[in-house]
Parts: structure tokens; C-alpha cells; sequence
């Protein structure tokens, strides 16, 4: 059980540790229960997750934010495990290109609709959320 009663938060892929460290709540966006937000001691859960803004509360007082595109939550009472092949640090999103690829995919919406580009636009929207881009709530 990590200190002061918070719990450990990892955001890992097969390949690497993104994130590590202690936290007191974590926010994320799962596919069957929308936005979820957890907390230490919860019970044992497993989810799928969708491209979202998820928000680390650290133990010392800041928020850790990232851009999470699918992947899982494996929740324990003593920790949270983000598994996910794509995510990004808030501080290394570059915002001027995820503007350019939120305005190239909402051009592209304006002709056939199609599951990539919308796709395309829900990362978009999770970059720009996370780098403050987006009025809370507004990114899915
Ligand atoms: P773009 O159209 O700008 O390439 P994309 O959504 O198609 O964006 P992805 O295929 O999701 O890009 O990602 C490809 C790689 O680029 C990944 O490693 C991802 O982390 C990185 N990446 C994409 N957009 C950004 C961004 N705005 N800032 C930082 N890294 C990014």
C-alpha cells in the first residue's frame, strides 16, 4: 500500500513505464461506464477504455493529465494500472499538431463519415483536453 493512504498509479505498454507514482484518485473513461473516477481502497476492477483525459491526483498535490487512447484500468484497492499502447504526458503533446489533426479530421467529417477519421478526431480531442485545449467535458 503506497503512503498517507493514496495508492500506486502506473500507465504502462508492453514496452515501457510511462507513469509511475503515488496518487489519491485517478480519472479515466471507460467503453461500458462512461467517466470513472477512483479512488484508494476501491474493490477489483477490470475495464476496456476509449480515447480520454485521464487525470492522476498525485499525493503531493499535482495532477498528473495525459491523453489515453484505449487500452485497460486493472484496479486493486492498493493500486491502478493503466495498460495502453498509446498514451501521452500532457507536457509531451505537442498542441499545435493535435489542432491540425482535430481541424483535417473535422474537415474530413464534413464528407463521408468513417470510423478512422472519427477515431482520428477522439484522439484530437483527448490531446487538446489534456493539454487544457478543451473546456472540461468536452473531449470524450
Ligand atoms: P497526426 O495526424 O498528427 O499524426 P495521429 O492521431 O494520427 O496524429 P497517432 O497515429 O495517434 O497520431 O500517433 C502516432 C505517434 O505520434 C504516436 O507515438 C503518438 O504518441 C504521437 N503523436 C500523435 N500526435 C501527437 C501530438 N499532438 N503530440 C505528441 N505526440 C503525438
Amino acid at each position: 500500500m503506497a503512503e498517507s493512504g493514496g495508492f500506486r498509479v502506473e500507465v504502462v505498454s508492453p514496452e515501457r513505464v510511462l507513469f509511475s507514482g503515488d496518487a489519491k484518485q485517478v480519472i479515466t473513461r471507460t467503453l461500458d461506464g462512461g467517466e470513472i473516477a477512483f479512488l484508494p481502497g476501491h474493490i477489483s476492477f477490470l475495464g476496456a477504455l476509449v480515447e480520454n483525459h485521464t487525470r492522476i491526483y498525485l499525493s503531493d498535490g499535482k495532477v498528473q493529465d495525459l491523453a489515453v487512447h484505449g487500452g485497460f484500468v486493472e484496479v486493486a484497492p492498493d493500486h491502478v494500472t493503466i495498460l495502453s499502447d498509446a498514451a501521452e504526458l500532457a507536457e509531451d503533446i505537442d498542441v499545435t499538431r493535435a489542432r491540425a489533426a482535430k481541424e483535417r479530421a473535422e474537415a474530413a467529417m464534413r464528407g463521408e463519415h468513417d470510423a478512422a477519421v472519427e477515431a482520428d478526431l477522439r484522439r484530437a480531442h483527448a490531446r487538446l483536453s489534456a493539454t487544457g485545449g478543451l473546456t472540461h467535458g468536452a473531449a470524450h
